[in-house]
């Protein structure tokens, strides 16, 4: 386990009454808690943020604290947070992480809990074909984009002269 989250879960267990047994991460009843409450109370907050403000969705527009609130505005996506694409996802995310900074694929089947390696290898890191058709997919789009740009393309036998010179081009 790495050490920001070890120190993560030994204050939350503190915060808890430094409980040895039950659920680890418990709701008001003590039950385990509801994984779409988590999602939507802790995670889309996180991500979904105003690009104007910095607020979460639901709190922006509301009412502000502070000396110079935020002129009134329509909620804007922050682009540069990433988006959700559901608890598969981000343990697919995970998983490929942990392999490009060279986690044995073993290590990560047991972090991911899987009872076999293939299920991590197949189903769990995006392989370096994935990779490379991202990164072609970004040169081109680029390439795209600088051509748009750029004055249309002129070859050399295309070049127009001006009307004077139109004759001893002819005569080349
Ligand atoms: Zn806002």
């Amino acid at each position: 386990m790495i050490a920001p989250l070890a120190r993560r879960l030994e204050f939350h267990r503190t915060r808890c009454g430094n409980p040895t047994s039950g659920v680890m991460f418990p709701n008001l009843n003590g039950s385990p808690m509801d994984l779409g409450n988590v999602l939507n109370r802790a995670i889309l907050p996180a991500l979904n943020r105003c690009a104007i403000c910095g607020r979460p969705k639901d709190d922006c527009g509301k009412p502000e604290r502070g000396p110079q609130p935020t002129p009134a505005h329509s909620f804007e996506r922050d682009p540069s947070r990433p988006e959700w694409h559901g608890w598969h996802a981000a343990r697919r995310g995970l998983g490929t992480n942990l392999y490009r900074l060279g986690v044995p694929e073993k290590t990560i089947q047991a972090i991911l809990r899987h009872a076999n390696v293939s299920t991590t290898n197949t189903y769990y890191i995006k392989s370096a074909a994935d990779d490379t058709r991202a990164a072609m997919a970004k040169l081109e789009s680029l390439v795209i984009g600088n051509e748009s740009a750029a004055e249309p393309f002129v070859s050399d036998n295309d070049v127009t002269t001006d009307t004077a010179d139109t004759q001893a081009v002819v005569i080349q």
